[in-house]
Order: structure tokens, then C-alpha cells, then sequence
């Protein structure tokens, strides 16, 4: 009876291998070689998941402690439009906001965004803050206190003036007395002109208010806020440039706790499905374009 029964299993096994030989016998040549490639293919991914494996860092599956409790605190400056500045609900809004907002989603995590001055930002990301979204711009001296994600936004000093004054280039800027937002690249920036006054303020929206009263001859502020700032006094005053001034382009990105690819290469996708799926561009539309 056992042997009956394997006769018939083994019949059907052998009737299902010709059917398909025959099936394939149409197009024999094309299949097979497609079906090599395929091999040949599934070898490769095979190998480089195995090289890949071998990589200290690509700990497949580890999740960062700063998501693990389901909470992202991020910390951000809501002076800075249209990146962030506090909505009309009191809280913090703005493409940076809606950004961190939507990375979170796709992570499944909620994210708590907290108020801090810029300057004090890089120095609580990993005990007081999980992260930072704040137009943050990448530079090596960061780097030596925090990590940064892919970036995602690329933009240029401005410098704002009098709508009447002489300033044009970067000579005319030196031995001017200068404003910019404390800690920022365009503080930097000034710190390197010669015989600069620096005029340091918390709130790059003071520094503009001292240049309408005359107490600085300039503002040097990031391009995108120069244009908001600008845009509420047009009588008064005007945007050059950083081009004009050979200030370099900037980028911006997320800062992270040092070391932690967990949490890097959780942000980084997020922010990458976001850029394939359309949500970026639509909060770019919707926050920095309209
Ligand atoms: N991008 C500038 C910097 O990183 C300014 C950022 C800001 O004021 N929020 O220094």
C-alpha cells in the first residue's frame, strides 16, 4: 500500500517536472538564458548581502534609543521663516516642523518639537533634545559634536542693507558694524571680515530691527528668512546676494546624537521615501514657494 502511494506521488512529480520542460520548450533559448541572468543575479544580490552583512555598521534591524521609546524629541529655534517660527496655536510651525512631522509618520513615531535659542541647540541634541531641525547648516566644526542626515535643502547667505546704502561687494563690507543671529554661518561669516563690528542677537528679526534703526549697517542672515524679513519692510530696505559677496552655498540637514547609524539610517529613509513619494516637494510648494 506505502509503495502504491510513493508510486503515485513520484508520477506526479515526474508529470509536473515534463510539463514544465514543456511549457518552456516554445521559447527554449530566450528562457534559459533569462533564467541564468536571473541565477547569475540572485548570486550577486546574494554576495553583496552577505559583503554587506560582514559591515560593522549595517546592523539590520537594530533600532536607535531615541526612537525606541516611541517618542522623537527635536529641538528647533522658531525664528527662522518659513523653516520654523512660532504659529498662531503658540506652537512651532513651518517646513522644518511639517518635515520632522511627516519623518516621524513613517518612522511611527510621535515627535515632540521643543523651543531653544539656535546657539544652544547642538549642545542639548542627545540629552536634552533627540534631534535637531532647525535650517541647520552642515559644517565641519558641527561635525566634530554631532552627526548629520542626508540633506535636504541648499541655500546661500544674504545680506541685507538700507534700501538706500553703498554696500555691494565684500570690501565694502569691512570695518562695518554688522548683525546676524548668534551661532549661526552668518555669524561666522562676519567673525572673518576684517575690522567687522559683530552685533550678535538671539532672533535674526532683532538684528534686522537695529539695521532699520541704524545701529547696524547690515544684515547677514540666510537667504530664505532675509526674504521674509526683507518682504515686511520693502520701502526700507533690500536683499543683495551672497553670490555678490562670494559667501559659499550651504546645506541643510538634520543634526543626530554622534555614532548613532540606527537612528541615521532611520531618518535618512524616511526622508528618502518622502522625497520619491512627493511629500517633500508638496511641503516645499506649500512652505518656502507660495
Ligand atoms: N543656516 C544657519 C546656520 O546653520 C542659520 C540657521 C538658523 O538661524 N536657524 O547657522
Amino acid at each position: 500500500m506505502k509503495k502504491k502511494i510513493m508510486a503515485l506521488i513520484m508520477a506526479g512529480v515526474i508529470a509536473a517536472s515534463l510539463a514544465a520542460c514543456g511549457g518552456n520548450s516554445g521559447a527554449a533559448s530566450t528562457d534559459s538564458a533569462a533564467e541564468e541572468k536571473t541565477e547569475e543575479a540572485a548570486e550577486e544580490e546574494a554576495a553583496t548581502e552577505e559583503a554587506a552583512a560582514e559591515e560593522p555598521t549595517a546592523e539590520a534591524g537594530a533600532v536607535s534609543e531615541y526612537l525606541a521609546d516611541g517618542v522623537l524629541t527635536v529641538g528647533t529655534n522658531p525664528e527662522f521663516p518659513p523653516f520654523e517660527y512660532m504659529g498662531d496655536d503658540g506652537n512651532p510651525d513651518g517646513f522644518d516642523i511639517a518635515l520632522i512631522n511627516a519623518i516621524g509618520e513613517k518612522l511611527g513615531v510621535d515627535v515632540v518639537v521643543e523651543s531653544y535659542n539656535f546657539n544652544s541647540l547642538v549642545e542639548s541634541i542627545g540629552s536634552k533634545i533627540d534631534v535637531s531641525i532647525a535650517g541647520m547648516t552642515v559644517t565641519e566644526e558641527r561635525k566634530q559634536a554631532v552627526d548629520f542626515s542626508d540633506s535636504y535643502y541648499e541655500a546661500i547667505q544674504s545680506v541685507i542693507v538700507k534700501k538706500d546704502s553703498a554696500i555691494a561687494s565684500a570690501d565694502d563690507l569691512k570695518g562695518k558694524s554688522l548683525g546676524c543671529q548668534l551661532g549661526t554661518t552668518g555669524d561666522f561669516i562676519i567673525q572673518d571680515i576684517e575690522g567687522a563690528e559683530n552685533h550678535q542677537y538671539d532672533r535674526g528679526v532683532d538684528a534686522v530691527n537695529d539695521l532699520l534703526n541704524d545701529k547696524v549697517e547690515a544684515v547677514i542672515i540666510d537667504r530664505n528668512p532675509a526674504a521674509v524679513f526683507q518682504a515686511q519692510y520693502p520701502d526700507d530696505l533690500k536683499i543683495i546676494s551672497g553670490e555678490d559677496f562670494g559667501f559659499e552655498t550651504e546645506l541643510y540637514a538634520i543634526a543626530m546624537p554622534k555614532g548613532d547609524t540606527a537612528l541615521a539610517d532611520a531618518i535618512n529613509g524616511a526622508l528618502a521615501e518622502l522625497k520619491a513619494d512627493g511629500t517633500f516637494d508638496k511641503l516645499v510648494e506649500e512652505y518656502i514657494n507660495e
